[in-house]
């Protein structure tokens, strides 16, 4: 029995994660879930948007598997998410997108996975005005050694172990000589140390272009922080988007999964929100805990459900008279 933290999250997040926990309950895996809060509800509920009993749970899990939470805009609190990948060091964010035969889009044969650096960089949190009148703001982007060290080589693992050919590294080094000259040195570094690897480099904003014209060329990504967070909301546009791309938070002794969307306001208590990406993060977490049958099956079952495009959400199929829930109970019928 693996005992898992539960973080339903706001907005759309209680609904896909009832669909997703429904999924992996149905998978065969064993699963003990410790309910917790975190997010716009926990600051309402018990005025903090991260309870000390969240964070006493993931102190003893270790995994948690976590809907989308509402950043708390303007009232001093910094970014949850971002506070949880620091605290635990979940340096390594990685998000795969993938075409899927029943989604059309303007490719059909996209496979790239973004490893994000997920602790440094411009999240590090370091921004503060530097005049009393508040009229000169000022970020501060820390890039290690050590941290590019651990993200990188990360990346080049990754793609060993799933058989991937190559790892693009993109960075911004022409400008930012010191932070992305550090992240690309090392980046160069690592590379000598896998042969059976390809390598390559490209500035960012030239990358954003050639994964628009020619995603094929992309394998594995490994980026700094915020290029990462947004080339992977690229990503998750070639493919039918945010409601399909998973994300893990990976640390050394701790691991996060959620997908890459926010809590989706707009369309949150109608029933419309695709739970897709968060049951892909399921799928994940079931690896990550070693039961990869059961990660197969969820994964065979989500294909099934997505590619035949009948009990699918509306953004999958405008036409499709399902919702989240009716999606939810196709996946759980499907599974084998
Ligand atoms: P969002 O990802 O919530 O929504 C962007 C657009 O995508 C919206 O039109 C939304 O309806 C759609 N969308 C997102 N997920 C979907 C799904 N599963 N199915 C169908 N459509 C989906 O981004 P936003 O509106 O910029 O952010 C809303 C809130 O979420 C903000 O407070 C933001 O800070 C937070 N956020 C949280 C996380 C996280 O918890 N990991 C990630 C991103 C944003």
């Amino acid at each position: 029995m693996h005992l898992v933290t539960l973080i339903k999250g706001d907005g759309i997040g209680p609904s896909i994660m009832d669909e997703a926990v429904k999924v992996i309950d149905a998978s065969g895996a064993k699963i003990q879930w410790e309910e917790a809060h975190a997010g716009l509800g926990a600051h309402e509920k018990f005025g903090t948007p991260l309870p000390e009993e969240t964070m006493a749970s993931f102190d003893k899990t270790r995994v948690a598997f976590k809907g989308p939470l509402t950043t708390i805009v303007g009232t001093g609190f910094r970014s949850i998410n971002v506070a949880l990948r620091q605290k635990y060091e979940l340096y390594a964010n990685v998000r795969p997108a993938k075409s899927w035969a029943g989604v059309k889009t303007r490719y059909d044969d996209v496979d790239i996975v973004i490893v994000r650096e997920n602790t440094e960089g411009l999240y590090a949190g370091l921004e503060h005005y530097l005049t009393p009148k508040k009229d000169i703001a000022e970020s501060l982007a820390v890039v290690t050694r050590s941290g590019s060290e651990r993200i990188i080589d990360y990346a080049f693992k990754y793609a060993r172990e799933n058989n991937r050919k190559k790892v693009t590294v993109c960075h911004k080094a022409n400008i930012l000589k010191y932070t992305q000259g550090l992240f690309l040195d090392v980046a160069r570094e690592t590379a000598a140390r896998y042969p059976d690897i390809q390598f390559d480099e490209k500035i960012i904003d030239a990358a954003c272009m050639h994964m628009v014209m020619n995603p094929q060329q992309f394998d594995v990504v490994v980026c700094t922080n915020m290029f990462g967070d947004i080339l992977s909301d690229l990503t998750a546009g070639l493919v039918g988007g945010l409601g399909l791309i998973p994300g893990a938070n990976i640390g050394n002794d701790a691991a996060l999964f959620e997908a890459v969307h926010g809590s989706a306001p707009d369309i949150a208590g109608k029933n419309l929100a695709n739970p897709t990406a968060v049951i892909m993060a399921g799928a994940m977490m079931l690896s990550h805990l070693g039961e990869q049958e059961a990660a197969e099956r969820v994964v065979k079952a989500v294909e099934k459900v997505v590619n035949e495009g009948k009990y699918v959400t509306p953004d999958l199929n405008p036409q499709s008279k399902a919702g989240t829930i009716e999606m939810g109970n196709a996946i759980v019928d499907a599974m084998e």
